[in-house]
Parts: structure tokens; C-alpha cells; sequence
């Protein structure tokens, strides 16, 4: 009598036993299909002592497992990374598999078809018709009826000779291979600094084993041409590698880099793939087939074959933490499934967290640099422009300093880059008669116009409204006006004062797929746009030799809201676009618009001292034992009653333990007191670091009840503080 337990994708239930049946070949790591009350469920079989059970059943009522998928067993770093998913991040373990599943038409095997063909035997019994046919086919292959049409004669004499064993059938997969990258394809000579940082990385590929580099260069320094090479090294050696980028609008540059250097493109993983491409993928990356796969953070679950390498480009990105489902970190989660697989990982970064440097400084990371960039392009000249003494004219956006040196730029015939985090025209709208906010119904935010499409939009739960004649409040006709610059306002000052120039919106309006950010870079390239208007999009991963002038619209927007990391990631977002300017022959030019030239981050930027900053950054964490010197974990209550969210919270709050080294502030309204039509609440919990603050909350909350229509969810290492 053999037993299996299995892991079911259902959240809801722990893992369950099954009974296997004589002919099932099972092993951990097994995908099966398994009956639940009177549906099946798949799931995976797991070694017992890791997965305990809380309702052990006996061998007679065991229910058998309704089939095996024919698909590779899930490995078992694989596995062990499951577990120290949900295990950190508070998670059921069925969440964190789905990731590994992510595509349910894939386990039911490839798209296949039948075709047929000879097999050498000649049948007892012969006709002129199967003599014809068989001596006209040779050893073509193909449908019934295609061989039939090769041959001239019936579908009927084919089939006759397929019983008399005459021709066989065989599976194909309609599926095309995916091309095979080649590391001799087109390898760059490597200056000596990047030939170095390269040789380390070629040599922890080939050696194996667990190995955390930090590839942290200057922007343009070459970072990719060098973690290129270790993909080199990776596919010489047969092993797959994992190539995370923070977001698919990354993907489009990216591809077209690899396939310069290995003459094809990579397997791509990302939300925007169609159901077969991510079938296709999915089975390319359990075979083994799939050499290298470019993906957002959801690449990282999957079930490589023979991973040989992971790299984790602009690791520094927020972006790779997400937000709902299971809140993991895609950086951090990476290098725990480097450190499961024994493989060598690369966080590649011109601005790395400061978490990662504490690495580094640990000595747990090892660090490489890359401190000028390639091919003789100079780091471009960064200046504040003070708005308090260099005001734009009453309405606009853009002070005299930067709209001249714009002009200056596209008269010479470069291009330039307007950056303003905030998409639409702008963040709020009232009414001039009476003041009336439009506030979006469902959160606690401002709806933002887009006068492109005519709208009020929610950017926190999409709620949409047409933009009303009449103030809803008022009735006054034409009464409202816009508060505040979004990206489609400073394009149309723009178009006021340089009506000749080519503008383009660059946001997840206007890019939302890899398809659309192909068709941006390819005009860029063309020399068809004067001036790019965008958002963080922009900031990172593009290459734009003509891109000579960054003007930062407002660059005190991020310092507001006061969140942990507000500084790290204002200074990271804007040395980061600033990396946009002069890449190329040419010198690029970086003008920052603040009304606080002396803060920190701005002084920083402009004396370009990295070093200076993040040193002061990190001390102030460190006084503070804030993460990565302590650590953090928000509890965010929520539910559609504001009473229940309320008293919830409060029950939550009373009862935290008192545990030596660990503070609970809260509970408190969120400053998104209301998402997605959900009152919020929000407690924060701070530990000095050896604390294992998730098994204090597992047994604090475990304790617990309370109503079902409210939700808690455990942020742990939160990156959010809305
Ligand atoms: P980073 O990622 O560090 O910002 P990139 O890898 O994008 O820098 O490199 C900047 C540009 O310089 C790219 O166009 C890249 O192809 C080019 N480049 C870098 N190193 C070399 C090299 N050794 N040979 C040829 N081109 C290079
Ligand atoms: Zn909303």
C-alpha cells in the first residue's frame, strides 16, 4: 500500500493523503491530479516530515489519486523553495506553487499531433494500391490525408497499411523549438574592467555552487554586456539561465540586445504572453529546451530543468516587490533559490539598495564595479534648478533654465527627456465656484484627468468617470480647472512653446506591452522624436545615444510621504534617469527642478556622491534599526465596514505579544484609508533583526478570530507604507 501526500492548489486546505495505485509512478515533486470531494484538483506529492499534516487519515480511506500529469517532478530545491516562501512571507504553500504551475494547459502536455509514417515492414498481404503507395511515400511522414494525397490512392489503403503495421503513428509537437542562443555569436571586446568583472563571473558559472555578485556600475558602464557573458558561460555549459527585469516594458530593449550578442531571442515570461505562448514557455523551461528566459518576477517560480545561473537586473527596482497574492520579494526570493539550486546569482545595479550594500559590506555578497562608462562616454553634468529663485511663468511647469536648454538640445538636433512620475494631465481637479474635490468613490485619492482619453481616472482601482460639463457639487457650467502637472500637461506646454518639436507620452498609458515599447524605441533610434515626456518607465534599461538632455520636472515629488526609503529611492529614480543622458559621442546635460536645492539628495546628485549619501542613508537606518538593521512587518486590516476594519485592528493591537525586542505601533487609519472600496488599517511591526518576527506573528494571529468579511494580510518587509 503506498501513500502520497499531496499539495493541493487550493489555499484553502492543508496537504491531504491519497492512495497510488500499483501503475502510478509517483515520486515527490510528482504532478497529479487529485479528487476532492467531487471535483479534481492538481496538486503535488511532498515528503510527509516537510509537509505535516493535520488530518492524518487512515489506509482505508484513503482516496486513490486520479492520474499522474506526464510531466519532470518538480525538484527539490525547487520544493524547499516553496516552503521558504510561504514559511517567510506568512503565505499559504498552495499560493506559492501556483507560481510554479503557472500555466494549467501546460500540464496537459504540448500541443501535439498525430502524423504517420512508413516503417519499413512490407505486409503479408499486398495490393497494387499499397504497392504504389508505399513505394511513393519512401519515408515521408505526415497526416492521413496528406499521405494519402503523396501516395494517389485513399485515406482507406493508409489506414489498411497502419493496421497491417506497414505505417506507424508518432507524436509531433506543433510547437517550434525555440532557437538555440549561440555564446560565440557576436562576443564585444570587453574593456579590461568589464574583461575582469566578466572573467568572475564566467569562472563562479563554471565552477557552481551558490555565489551572490553585485554588479554594480555606473549607468552605461556596459553592466549587461558583462552578465552576458556569464549567460555565455551558462549555455556552453548546456544550463539554463534566469534573466529578471522589474517590468515587461524592459523586456522589448532587452531582446534585442540578446539577440545582437547570441543571434536569437530569448524565452520571454511575462503577463502580457498569450495562453499558448505561455504553455509553450512553460513546457520549453521544464524540458530544459528553454536556454534563456527574460522574465518579470513571476519567471522566478518556475520549474527550471538545469538552471545554471539567475541574474537580477536593476535589482535596486521596488517593482520586483509585489503587492498582493503572496508579498514577496522577487530580489530577495532569487537569491534564495541561488542559494537552494547551489548556483551563482547577479544582482546588477548602478544604484543598489541599500540592503544589498549591507550585504556587500557583510561580506556575503561579493562586489564588482564597473566605474566608468564604455567606449570613453563621460558621466553627464548634473544641475539643480532652484524653482524658488528660477520660477516658470504663472501655469507652467517648466522653469526658463530648462525650457531654453531644451530648445538648445533639439535645435542641435539631439533628443531630451522630460521626466514626471505622474501619469495623466493633472493629479487633482476642483471645481473654481466651490471647491469641489473629485475623489474617487472606492479609495481615499484624488481621481486624476487624462485629457487623452477624456476621463477621470482612479490610478489606485481603475474606477473611471467622463469628465463632467458641470460641477457635480455646484451645477456651475465649465467651473473646473486642473491642480498640478502629470506628464500629458508638461507635453502640452510643450506644444505651446516649441510647437515644431516631436513630443511623445511615454507612461503605462501609452506602453503597456512589449509591442508598443518596441515601436517607442525604434522611432527613438529613427530619429523621429524630438522630446520624450515620461514616467519611471523611462528611467531605466533604454539606450539612446541622441539622448543628450534630462530635465527633471519636479524632483521633491518623491521626497514627500515621508516612507522609509523615500530619499533612497528619490536619489535611485533620478541618478537612474539621469543614466539616460549622453550615452552616447555626445555629453549629456541633467537639470533637476526643486524647491529644495540643498536637501541631501539633491546636494548628492549634483556632486555626484553616491558614496556620501547612501553612507549618511545608511547610518541613519542603522541608528534607527530600521531594515536592513532591524526588521519590519505590516499587518493591513481590511474590510468593506469601517466598524469591523476598526475593531478588528484594535483586538489585533491588543493582544500583540510583549516580546523582548519588538515594538507594535498602530493600529491606525492607512494613509489609503479606503482601497478598492476597503477601509484599511494598518499596524507596524518593528524587531531588532535575530528576531523571527514571522513565528511571533503566525502564533499572535494564529490565535485569533475574526469575522470573515475581514481580511488581514502580513506584509513582511514591506516596501509599501499606504
Ligand atoms: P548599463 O547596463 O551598465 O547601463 P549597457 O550594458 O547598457 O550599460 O551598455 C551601454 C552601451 O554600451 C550599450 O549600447 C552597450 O551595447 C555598449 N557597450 C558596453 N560595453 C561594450 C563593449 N565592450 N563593446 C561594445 N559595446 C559595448
Ligand atoms: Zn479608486
Amino acid at each position: 500500500m503506498k501513500r502520497a501526500r499531496v499539495l493541493l492548489l487550493n489555499s484553502a486546505i492543508g496537504p491531504l493523503d491519497y492512495r497510488v495505485e500499483r501503475d502510478q509512478p509517483v515520486e515527490p515533486g510528482s504532478v497529479v491530479l487529485a479528487p476532492l470531494g467531487p471535483r479534481q484538483l492538481t496538486g503535488v506529492v511532498w515528503e510527509p516530515d516537510h509537509m505535516p499534516s493535520d488530518a492524518e487519515v487512515g489506509d482505508n480511506r484513503l482516496r486513490p489519486l486520479a492520474g499522474v500529469y506526464d510531466i519532470p517532478p518538480l525538484q527539490a530545491p525547487l520544493r524547499r523553495l516553496i516552503e521558504w516562501t510561504a514559511d517567510y512571507y506568512l503565505a499559504p504553500p498552495a499560493a506559492v506553487l501556483r507560481m510554479a504551475l503557472a500555466s494549467a494547459s501546460a500540464l496537459d502536455g504540448g500541443r501535439t499531433v498525430i502524423e504517420y509514417r512508413p516503417t519499413g515492414l512490407i505486409p503479408d498481404r499486398m495490393t497494387p494500391q499499397r504497392t504504389q503507395a508505399l513505394e511513393r511515400l519512401g519515408d515521408r511522414q505526415g497526416l492521413i490525408r496528406e499521405l494519402a494525397m503523396i501516395a494517389g490512392v485513399s485515406d482507406g489503403v493508409i489506414r489498411g497499411l497502419v493496421n497491417a503495421g506497414a505505417i506507424e503513428a508518432i507524436e509531433v509537437s506543433i510547437d517550434d523549438p525555440f532557437p538555440y542562443p549561440d555564446p560565440d555569436h557576436a562576443p564585444p571586446a570587453l574593456s579590461a574592467e568589464q574583461g575582469a568583472a566578466a572573467a568572475a563571473l564566467v569562472e563562479a558559472v563554471g565552477q557552481g555552487g551558490f555565489n551572490t555578485f553585485l554588479l554594480d556600475g555606473v549607468t552605461g558602464s556596459g553592466k549587461t554586456e558583462v552578465y552576458f557573458e556569464a549567460v555565455a558561460a551558462a549555455l556552453r555549459m548546456g544550463k539554463q539561465t534566469l534573466v529578471l527585469l522589474p517590468e515587461i516594458a524592459l523586456t522589448e530593449p532587452f531582446l534585442r540586445r540578446f539577440s545582437a550578442r547570441f543571434g536569437c531571442a530569448p524565452v520571454a515570461w511575462h503577463s502580457d504572453l498569450r495562453q499558448t505562448q505561455r504553455r509553450h514557455a512553460w513546457r520549453a523551461i521544464v524540458t530544459g529546451e528553454a536556454k534563456v528566459v527574460v522574465g518579470a518576477r513571476s519567471a522566478l517560480f518556475l520549474p527550471y530543468a538545469n538552471l545554471g545561473l539567475i541574474v537580477v537586473d536593476e535589482a535596486h527596482e521596488a517593482s520586483f516587490k509585489q503587492e498582493d497574492g503572496v508579498m514577496y520579494h522577487a530580489r530577495d526570493v532569487a537569491v534564495m533559490r541561488a542559494q537552494f539550486e547551489r548556483l551563482p546569482i547577479v544582482l546588477a545595479s548602478a544604484t543598489p539598495a541599500i540592503e544589498t550594500r549591507a550585504q556587500v559590506t557583510a561580506g556575503r555578497y561579493a562586489e564588482l564595479k564597473l566605474p566608468t562608462r564604455h567606449g570613453g562616454a563621460q558621466m553627464p553634468d548634473i544641475a539643480a534648478v532652484d524653482l524658488l529663485a528660477d520660477p516658470p511663468p504663472r501655469g507652467r511647469w517648466l522653469a526658463p533654465t530648462l525650457l531654453a536648454a531644451v530648445e538648445e538640445t533639439i535645435e542641435r538636433g539631439e533628443q531630451v527627456l522630460l521626466f514626471l512620475n505622474r501619469r495623466g494631465y493633472a493629479p487633482l481637479t476642483l471645481c473654481r465656484a466651490c471647491g469641489h474635490r473629485f475623489q474617487c468613490p472606492n479609495c481615499t485619492a484624488w481621481m486624476v484627468e487624462h485629457r487623452l482619453t477624456s476621463r477621470l481616472a482612479c490610478h489606485h482601482c481603475g474606477h473611471v468617470m467622463p469628465v463632467p460639463r458641470r460641477c457635480p457639487a455646484c451645477e456651475t457650467e465649465d467651473a473646473l480647472v486642473a491642480c498640478g502637472p502629470g506628464v500629458e500637461r508638461i507635453a502640452d506646454e510643450i506644444a505651446a512653446l516649441l510647437p515644431d518639436a516631436r513630443t511623445v507620452i511615454v507612461t503605462s498609458d501609452t506602453i503597456w506591452s512589449p509591442a508598443r515599447a518596441a515601436e517607442f524605441v525604434g522611432r527613438m533610434e529613427d530619429g523621429e522624436i524630438d522630446i520624450v515626456v515620461g514616467t519611471q518607465l523611462v528611467t531605466k534599461g533604454y539606450h539612446f545615444p541622441e539622448l543628450t538632455l534630462v530635465g527633471v520636472v519636479d524632483a521633491d515629488l518623491g521626497l514627500t510621504g515621508g516612507d522609509l526609503r523615500a530619499a533612497e529611492r528619490s536619489f535611485q529614480q533620478i541618478a537612474q534617469v539621469a543614466g539616460r543622458a549622453g550615452r552616447g559621442a555626445k555629453p549629456g546635460r541633467v537639470l533637476i527642478q526643486t524647491r529644495e536645492p540643498n536637501a541631501p539628495v539633491i546636494r548628492a546628485l549634483v556632486a555626484g556622491d553616491a558614496e556620501g549619501f547612501y553612507a549618511a542613508e545608511t547610518e541613519a537606518r542603522r541608528e534607527a534599526g530600521m531594515p536592513p538593521f532591524g526588521r519590519l512587518a505590516a499587518i493591513i486590516v481590511s474590510s468593506e465596514d469601517l466598524a469591523e476594519a476598526a475593531s478588528t485592528a484594535r483586538m489585533i493591537g491588543r493582544s500583540a505579544p510583549s516580546v523582548e525586542g519588538m515594538a507594535v505601533f498602530g493600529p491606525a487609519p492607512a494613509p489609503l484609508a479606503m482601497l478598492r472600496g476597503r477601509h484599511r488599517q494598518r499596524l507596524l511591526v518593528h524587531a531588532r533583526r535575530q528576531l523571527d518576527v514571522q513565528d511571533v506573528i503566525r502564533t499572535w494571529l494564529g490565535a485569533l478570530e475574526w469575522p470573515r468579511s475581514v481580511r488581514v494580510a502580513v506584509d513582511v518587509d514591506p516596501y509599501s507604507f499606504v
